[in-house]
């Protein structure tokens, strides 16, 4: 059974109309997409068959010759459309050259139906050919699936045409343009050109729609000023590696990075110029992290931070060691610095074997290394506590005190090293394997100086107007609950002495007052 004519051409006319009448009403002049001349295209397509239908009942110049140089406009626009989306300059010659070509071509074998065919079509396949060598070049850089709609589009207009220079040669021509006779030939001619002209508007569609997806995907997770991964982007991988890294218990290292004295380098050189001393940073920590899984970040200012998957402390250390000695090598003038030159201060984190509870500690620990390198004079790598201690591990060890600690409130200070010699003596019991019940006494001992300490601290933050002391009432509470359940396995013997003493030493001691304690520091010390 062969398809009716009349009605293809009147199927072809509506789905051309209605397809360039909604691809007219999404395109956005001002997006340069390609999707305006898309609209335009399927237009003049839809205008070319309308003519090709009124054949007999208008003269021949429009039923054939204006038909046909509509159907090559036609796909001329729809490659520009294709520049246009690609963004790359359209050869104009090379595209409407054809057009013109057909046009010649109709008007002046108007009267020798095979040849016209035949010369007609190739020009066609001309076109085709040119809209398709675009697409292969753009291939791989074009994302989504849409690519393969608009190329089998090509590919089968191609074919139908290749199909009517064989007919028309081999003796059917007539039969092709016959408008009241259904055969085999129409019938192919018809449904390859509705099938070619649905595939290529929805392959077009796609193709913009996709597109813009991995557009929204790139501007929702990268920064815009330094290309790096911004805070979003950094939040989703951090947690996807600390769950990895967990499951694995391989390590993960996390350099917190901050430009020295950038505030008198935006003064003294202007915006514009700190924009770019971002960005050369931001490029040389492109440099450095360049392992599988590594990933740059901008934490927000003039903050960075590198991720690095299964580096451990010597690893990570390596790499802060290494971008800031590229910094300091690109010796950008900074003459508000006493080094004269740019440099970054670096902390160092280290999550292994269950250093860190959450993500968050090991932010803060990176955050109280890199404070404690701008302390110590700047332009320098600090490891968090955390790092150090894994470096050299030791199940047991006795805390220091030293004046760095301090954060000039005397009861704080007074107590915080209280707590330090109440771990010592707890220690020295535990090395001279005294009595479980012994120990047990002890830890009460030290447990109630903990209760008062936080709640003395609790009130001096809170008179002295740290805006982060509910928080740190919140962590103080969380530890002493912690603290309550340690002691009771330790007590029903479920937990090792070691293990209790890590916990009292590092997690409830070292850490709160080393890294916690010390986000209030500035406020008193001022
Ligand atoms: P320190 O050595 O202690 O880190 O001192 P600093 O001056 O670098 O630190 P501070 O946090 O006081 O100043 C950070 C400055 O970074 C202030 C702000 O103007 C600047 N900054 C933050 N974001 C941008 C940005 O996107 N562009 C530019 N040009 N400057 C920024
Ligand atoms: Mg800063
Ligand atoms: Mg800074």
């Amino acid at each position: 059974m062969y398809a009716d004519v009349p009605t293809m051409f009147l199927a072809i006319i509506l789905v051309g109309a209605v397809l360039a009448f909604s691809v007219g009403a999404v395109a956005d002049r001002r997006q340069r997409d390609g999707m305006p001349l898309w609209a335009v295209g399927l237009a003049f397509h839809t205008l070319a068959y309308v003519l090709f239908s009124l054949r007999g009942q208008i003269s021949d110049v429009v039923s054939i010759v204006l038909a046909n140089t509509f159907l090559s406009c036609a796909v001329a626009t729809f490659t520009e459309g294709l520049y246009a989306f690609y963004q790359s300059r359209p050869p104009r010659k090379l595209i409407w050259l054809p057009v013109i070509l057909v046009l010649l071509v109709f008007s002046l074998l108007l009267d020798q139906l095979v040849m016209r065919i035949i010369v007609g079509s190739l020009v066609f396949i001309a076109q085709c050919l040119l809209a398709l060598s675009l697409m292969w070049r753009q291939w791989r850089q074009t994302a989504g699936r849409g690519k393969y709609f608009l190329s089998s589009g090509m590919a089968v207009m191609t074919l139908m045409l290749s199909l009517r220079v064989l007919g028309a040669a081999t003796g059917a021509a007539s039969a092709m343009v016959s408008l009241v006779q259904s055969n085999l030939m129409q019938t192919l001619t018809f449904l390859g050109a509705l099938t070619s002209l649905l595939l290529l508007a929805i392959g077009f569609v796609l193709m913009s729609k996709e597109r813009a997806d991995q557009l929204n995907q790139i501007m929702a997770t990268q920064d815009d000023l330094t290309g790096l991964a911004n805070r979003r982007r950094l939040n989703e991988v951090l947690a996807s590696e600390w769950a990895r890294a967990s499951r694995s218990g391989q390590p993960l290292g996390l350099v917190m990075i901050d430009i020295d004295f950038f505030k008198g380098y935006n003064d003294r050189y202007g915006h514009q110029a700190g924009d770019d001393c971002l960005q050369r940073v931001a490029r040389t920590m492109q440099t450095v992290a360049q392992r599988a899984g590594d990933l740059a970040a901008r934490y927000g200012g003039e903050e960075f931070i590198l991720i690095l998957p299964d580096a451990n402390t010597s690893a990570a250390q390596r790499v802060a060691e290494t971008l800031r000695a590229s910094i300091e090598a690109l010796a950008l003038p900074h003459t508000a610095s006493p080094r004269e030159h740019v440099t970054i201060s670096l902390g160092v984190a280290v999550l292994s074997e269950a250093c860190y509870p959450d993500v968050e500690s090991l932010l803060r620990a990176a955050d109280a290394a890199l404070y404690r390198a701008k302390d110590a004079g700047r332009n320098q790598v600090q490891l968090a506590p955390a790092a150090l201690q894994h470096a050299a591990p030791a199940k047991l060890v006795q805390l220091i005190w030293r004046s760095a600690y301090e954060c000039g409130n005397a009861v704080i200070d007074g107590q915080h090293l209280q707590l330090f010699n109440d771990i010592n003596t707890l220690l020295g019991a535990m090395l001279d394997e005294r009595q479980t019940d012994d120990v047990a006494m002890l830890v009460q001992v030290f447990l109630a100086d903990v209760v008062q300490h936080f709640e003395e601290e609790e009130t001096i933050i809170k008179a002295n107007g740290y805006p982060g002391a509910e928080d740190h009432a919140r962590q103080h509470r969380q530890l002493l609950e912690k603290a309550r359940s340690v002691t009771e396995r330790f007590r029903n013997g479920k937990l090792a002495r070691g293990e209790l003493f890590e916990f009292l030493a590092h997690d409830l001691v070292a850490r709160h007052i080393l890294i916690a304690d010390r986000e209030f520091f500035s406020v008193l010390r001022s």
